[in-house]
């Protein structure tokens, strides 16, 4: 079956989604899995011993499994369910980062973070003190690592990088960036918000110390996201979220906590969206990356050379660099916000704006800007309607 058609939203044909980096449609599957979930299997996990508790509680673990397949993490209790990339981080920043950076220490983040990877570290380096620095870029939008060997040292607790840029759609190299910081006695953070939707990243292999993503990126549900982290550092960090399950025994004045994972997981849990979660990883894992590459990596090619032939459009499109299909660009003289709202008409969604990296806008010097996001359920239809739309800006604006 055609790809657009598992997606319902899609059954409106006048929709030309191109902002799968702000979240990506959902497949039937995972619709039909949260119904199912409802329908048969509603208890609150881990509260009692009837079977609809068994069951909710059997579906809760099992998606924990298949996000520890899909990361390769050693053990499942390595997998924390969030609700998203940016509790995830808030998690780390008010467990960790509270608890092992001090006074002097040094917090070294990408300059393409989005702000969730960006803001969390600035309330702990306020509180504690610490020193923020960040890790510039090549003209090809890379990292230049050579500045990030330069500003590393001993004195640095933490690195935290996105390993792609959720604007310009740069895929920064995982592997150097985690030995770099190895070699200083650093730990790693990467933020795979923008990642897991266009190549697989494998924890171990790469020898990550905390992995954080939103599974509405990926198909599933919005309200579920994962924090990964090695079992040696999740069991001296303190719990952040405190309440029902998160404990081992509660007396008048005192509270010993529950072992990982269930210390971070304070209160009832979102079952559903992890149980979506875990239908759309094997639905992504169904089609597989290479075909999801595929297309999105040709829709982007077709878009770029439209858009160029256009010329009253500037794309911030680097050559000779891993990406993933994100195109930024301005009509010129016109601000993204009122492209956005024309293309709107045409049924085109983009994003607009500063897309929640001011820190990366102000070093590109680009005060705003349009991203255009393909998903695997794109076609040239939408690229051609993009197209059709800035025109009309043109037009509009007497360009
Ligand atoms: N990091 C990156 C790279 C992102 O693109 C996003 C979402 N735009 C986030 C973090 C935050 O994700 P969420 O809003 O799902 O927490």
């Amino acid at each position: 079956m055609e790809i657009k058609k598992e997606f319902p939203i899609f059954d409106d044909e006048n929709l030309h989604y191109l902002d799968t980096a702000a979240t990506s449609q959902k497949p039937q599957v995972v619709l039909d899995s949260i119904e199912r979930y409802y329908k048969n299997y509603n208890g609150n996990p881990g509260r009692g011993s009837y079977k609809l508790v068994m069951d909710s509680t059997r579906i809760f673990e099992d998606s924990r499994k298949t996000v520890q397949r899909f990361l390769n993490a050693k053990e499942k209790e390595e997998i924390i369910f969030t609700k998203s990339t940016t509790e995830s981080i808030n998690l780390l920043a008010y467990s960790f980062g509270l608890e092992f950076i001090n006074e002097g220490d040094e917090i070294i983040l990408g300059i393409t973070n989005h702000h969730a990877n960006i803001v969390p570290w600035q309330m702990v380096a306020k509180k504690k003190k610490a020193k923020i620095k960040y890790i510039y870029l090549h003209e090809n939008g890379q990292f230049d690592l050579d500045d990030f060997k330069y500003k590393i040292s001993r004195r640095t607790k933490l690195v935290a990088f996105s390993a792609v840029s959720n604007v310009t759609g740069v895929v920064h190299p995982i592997d150097e960036v985690v030995e770099i910081a190895h070699n200083n006695g650093a730990y790693v953070l990467v933020d795979a918000a923008q990642a897991l939707l266009h190549f697989p990243i494998d924890v171990l292999k790469s020898n990550i110390d905390f992995l954080a993503f939103s599974g509405h990126k990926l198909f599933a549900p919005m309200g579920i996201g994962i924090l990964y982290g090695k079992r040696q550092l999740l069991e001296k960090m303190p719990p952040f979220l405190f309440g029902g399950d998160m404990i081992e025994f509660v007396t008048e004045q005192n509270s010993t906590f529950a072992p990982i994972p269930n210390k971070f997981e304070g209160g009832t849990q979102n079952v559903e969206g992890a149980y979506g979660l875990s239908e759309a990883i094997n639905y992504l894992n169904g089609i597989g990356y290479d075909q999801i590459n595929k297309i999105e990596h040709d829709l982007e090619m077709k878009a770029l050379f439209e858009l160029r032939n256009l010329g009253f459009v500037t794309t911030y499109h680097t050559e000779n660099v891993e990406r993933v299909g994100v195109i930024a660009f301005n009509v010129n003289g016109v601000h993204s916000h009122d492209v956005a709202f024309i293309l709107d008409y045409y049924g085109v969604g983009v994003r607009s704006g500063h897309h929640c990296a001011q820190p990366l806008m102000n070093y590109l010097e680009i005060p705003s800007c349009c991203r255009a996001s393909f998903g695997v359920y794109n076609d040239a239809g939408d690229v051609e309607k993009l197209i059709e739309g800035l025109r009309k800006v043109k037009e509009v604006f007497k360009l």
